[in-house]
């Protein structure tokens, strides 16, 4: 496994690769790395004959609310938990990838990026997009993978590389989730344990709240929508949750509550509180 952090040189490597005929699947990430990312540079293995995997905290995704510096970094780790599954880890500087901060950007759909996570956390989205178009320039891969658990970001990412017609196949891969339930995320490890006992129900109301949508065929779909999304909300609040940022039946393709009344095409998602913790999950139907 080599590591590296001059991205001229990976440039280099990956045009060696390209030359000998070699496809190349890549994962960004931003390190802290728990088995939802492993599973994701495991399955890159399987779908080309060179993976390589970014590990690199994003000044451009934080706002100034959010906490950049405390954001959790375990890179010796990491590079542990990488070795034999990858075949190289790009590990880039800050000041390597924006000398300023104000500097050309990819600016996604504000129809994509004006709800959900684009609402909690301002100008995130141009952050992740400009940053994935950096290394996507650097790596140039043929496949780059990406988690479901974070749908909206993938959603955007992936029109990106239609609108800009970037020859880049995109994976969305599932949600590794614990035993009981919660989706693996590097903020889980902010919970308490009595919070942590709380986290796994956001899950189970997932769960229930598709199984009542699929079966309930008595009301239209967007009043039935209506009341499912309440009662699951309430439901949160009642069983420990603070407070729940949004808890939404939507349209898998544009995130809109245009919704045909084909149920395959819809998705649950959902981002609740415990404490300051944002636990950000989604189910699709
Ligand atoms: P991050 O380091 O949080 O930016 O995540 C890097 C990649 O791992 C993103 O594509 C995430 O969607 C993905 N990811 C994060 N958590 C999980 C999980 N529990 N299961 C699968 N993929 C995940």
């Amino acid at each position: 496994m080599q590591i590296c952090n001059d991205a001229i040189e990976v440039n280099q490597i990956v045009n060696n690769w390209q030359q000998q005929k070699l496809t190349i699947a890549f994962v960004p990430t931003m390190g802290n790395l728990h088995a939802g990312h492993l599973a994701l540079v495991k399955q890159a293995a399987n779908m080309a004959d060179k993976v390589v995997v970014s590990i690199f905290v994003n000044p451009l995704q934080f706002d100034a609310n959010e906490d950049f510096n405390n954001y959790p970094r375990s890179l010796d780790a990491d590079l542990t938990k990488l070795q034999n599954l990858t075949h190289l880890v790009f590990t880039p500087q800050s000041e390597h990838m924006y000398n300023t901060l104000n500097q050309t950007r990819i600016i996604a759909p504000n129809t994509l990026t004006n709800m959900f996570e684009g609402k909690f956390r301002k100008n995130h989205f141009d952050g992740v997009t400009t940053i994935v178009n950096k290394l996507f320039n650097i790596v140039q891969p043929n496949i780059a993978l990406f988690g479901q658990k974070d749908y909206q970001q993938w959603l955007i990412l992936k029109n990106m590389t239609t609108d800009l017609f970037m020859p880049i196949n995109m994976v969305c891969a599932k949600i590794i989730r614990d035993d009981d339930g919660l989706a693996l995320s590097s903020r889980n490890q902010y919970l308490t344990a009595k919070q942590r006992q709380i986290a796994p129900i956001l899950y189970k109301v997932l769960q229930k709240t598709k199984q009542d949508f699929l079966t309930n065929k008595d009301i239209s779909l967007l009043e039935n929508i209506t009341f499912l999304e309440k009662s699951a909300t309430a439901k949160l609040l009642e069983q420990g949750f603070d407070k729940v940022d949004y808890f939404a039946i939507v349209n898998k393709d544009d995130l809109t509550k245009n919704l045909s009344h084909n149920k395959q095409a819809i998705i649950i998602v959902v981002v609740a509180r415990l404490g300051n913790t944002r636990l950000l999950d989604n189910l699709l139907v």
